[in-house]
């Protein structure tokens, strides 16, 4: 049998309800002639409120209960979708991530898949089962705990059972009808696109763009899975929602295709560094012992007077995750402390924000960050820190322009016209 991989985020399974219309979706396919793998997220807001309640018990919570508890969202959808399919005659059956099982590697809330092995789900299919539930966003570690796979982390469970199922497709159904030039509920402009190119997407979910897990894009290119994204409120057909795929599957592109955003950044700044041979070293390698994840980073002349500090110095400013700057300070402490780096002061700025433009199309193409920048100028936003890759440009800025900095580069690169 041709097999189907569909699903399903925490908005779509959010009650009893949403959870017979996504039955009836499944269903559907099943009648086709599909065998389908459905992946659930927990209901809308679950796995929040089960992190609220870790961080709540225990501050310096142990990863492996924090993975525990925080699994277990999806593990109750997962049953009743497995409950509602038989409700209507559907064969199926719910599967934990230990029961199938899901091998990850160790890393406590950030796992990576290591093997899906197929036997047990494939004997089921041949006993006569249509539907195997599979609770996403967890899996099964190396010392036999739970392991979840990050926030977001069901978009990368359903990629990686594509892939190891050799599904015809993966069918990502959210509360959006596909990837957009935009979040759209930021801009009432973005425009949904019919493709995206796997780099675009990569870029996008890193830079924010929550629609998809980075890792699932990852996965989806590397073993080439057919990846659409979809609304689970409408009716569909063939042509619904976004299809993810290779650049050369796209005609027409655009030199940007998207605009990304992310909130939750924070920015360091070290003032009056030592300039000297080794001083980014000696600061980013404390970070990154760490596991600080640092993003953007310039190095400029320090404003303050040189009278106290002979030699050159220099101020330092990296952006870094706003639920990791303590975790930054201390280790710049420790390093200031134990002499390996020395600053007069350190600043932290957690009212920024960053905002991003996408496309491939800037690999050949020249003046996009000069447009990107006047954009911005023209709206009188000011940019803190530059970061581009061949194909993306980042500023950071106050977040509370970050709207209409979105917007601004929207309109700039014309986004919704087709
Ligand atoms: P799910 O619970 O189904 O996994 P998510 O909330 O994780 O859904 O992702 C869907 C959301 O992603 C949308 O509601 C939308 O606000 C947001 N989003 C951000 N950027 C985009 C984009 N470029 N295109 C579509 N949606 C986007
Ligand atoms: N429920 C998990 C989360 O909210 C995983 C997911 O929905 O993809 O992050
Ligand atoms: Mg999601």
């Amino acid at each position: 049998m041709p097999l189907l991989v569909m699903k399903f985020g925490g908005t779509s399974v959010a009650d009893l309800d949403r959870i017979k219309n996504v039955a009836h979706k499944v269903q559907r396919e099943v009648d086709r002639g599909y065998d389908v793998i459905v992946i659930v997220s927990a209901m809308a807001g679950k796995t929040n409120e089960l992190v609220g309640w870790v961080e709540k018990t225990s501050p310096m919570f142990d990863a492996r209960e924090y993975d525990a508890v925080v699994s277990s969202g999806e593990n109750v959808t997962a049953g009743l979708l497995a409950l509602t399919l038989q409700e209507i005659g559907v064969p199926a059956r719910s599967w934990q991530g230990w029961q199938v099982p899901i091998q990850t590697t160790s890393q406590h809330s950030a796992a990576r898949f290591v093997d899906i092995p197929r036997a047990n789900i494939d004997q089921k299919f041949a006993e006569g089962f249509r539907v195997a539930v599979v609770a996403g966003f967890q899996g099964l570690g190396p010392d036999g705990r739970i392991t979840t796979l990050g926030r977001g982390g069901s978009d990368t469970t359903a990629v990686a059972f594509a892939a190891a199922f050799d599904a015809e497709r993966c069918d990502i159904y959210t509360d959006v009808d596909g990837v957009y030039t935009t979040d759209p509920r930021i801009s009432r402009k973005a425009r949904k696109l019919n493709k995206i190119a796997f780099e675009e997407m990569l870029e996008l979910a890193s830079l924010g763009a929550k629609v998809l897990q980075t890792r699932s894009v990852e996965l989806a290119m590397r073993f080439n899975v057919k990846l659409r994204v979809l609304s689970s409120f409408e009716d569909n057909d063939e042509t619904s929602g976004t299809l993810v795929c290779a650049e050369d599957e796209i005609m027409e592109s655009k030199i940007v295709n998207g605009v990304a955003y992310s909130r939750d950044e924070a920015k360091i700044t070290l003032v009056t560094v030592e300039d000297r041979p080794g001083i980014s070293a000696a600061i980013f390698a404390p970070l990154a012992d760490a596991g600080v994840n640092v993003d953007m980073i310039v190095q400029n002349i320090s404003e303050r007077d040189y009278e106290d500090h002979p030699g050159a110095v220099t101020d330092m400013t990296f952006s870094v995750p706003i639920n990791q700057v303590e975790r930054a300070k201390r280790a710049m402490e420790e390093a200031k402390a134990a002499d390996k780096i020395a600053y007069d002061e350190l600043i932290v700025d957690t009212d920024v924000a960053k905002v991003s433009v996408v496309g491939i199309g800037m690999r050949s193409h020249s003046g996009v960050a000069a447009r990107a920048f006047k954009a911005l100028a023209d709206e009188n936003i000011n940019i803190k820190v530059i970061a581009t890759s061949e194909i993306k440009i980042s500023v950071l800025i106050d977040r509370k322009y970050m709207e209409l900095a979105v917007q601004a580069l929207h309109d700039a690169f014309e986004l919704e016209r087709a």
